[in-house]
């Protein structure tokens, strides 16, 4: 637990998963996991989207770039408080958003790549086709082709 009382700023709540509750500025946290070298990085991961004020985003490409940004900050907290930063975990988690958004934004029809023209919709500029994605992050990727 000492890597919590170091961050007594925040409020942590034990779950059985790390996030960032942005709307209640609280750190949710896996009490088992962080015993492990992951779950500390986990929650370090967490008081970064925090520490860099990411309380909201609008586009895909915008929270990719969060991750990313948040996944640097993450190291430089690791090295601060002497957490051993596993690089191959963290690609491995940034890689699975950039694939998030790559799928979200391949053109249902020929695959070609796109970028949101408003929240979660989409319209490929190559054969106009218009489709759109759910606004949360953590569903299931599905595209429905809209008129
Ligand atoms: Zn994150
Ligand atoms: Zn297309």
């Amino acid at each position: 637990m000492e890597l919590l009382a170091k961050f007594s700023n925040y409020r942590f709540l034990p779950a059985g998963y790390f996030s960032y509750d942005a709307a209640d500025e609280v750190i949710n946290y896996d009490p088992i996991r962080l015993k492990k070298t992951n779950g500390k990085i986990s929650l370090l991961h967490e008081i970064s989207h925090c520490e860099l004020g990411h309380f909201h985003y609008r586009y895909d490409m915008e929270l990719l770039m969060m991750e990313v940004a948040a996944w640097n900050h993450t190291k430089k907290l690791a090295d601060q408080h002497g957490v051993h930063v596993n690089e191959a975990y963290i690609k491995d988690c940034i890689e699975s958003y950039d694939e998030w958004v790559n799928r979200r934004g391949s053109c249902p029809t020929c695959d070609n790549f796109c970028l949101e023209y408003k929240e979660s919709r989409y319209n490929c500029f190559v054969c106009d086709t218009r489709w759109q994605v759910s606004p949360e992050p953590q569903k299931r990727i599905q595209r429905r082709i809209i008129a």
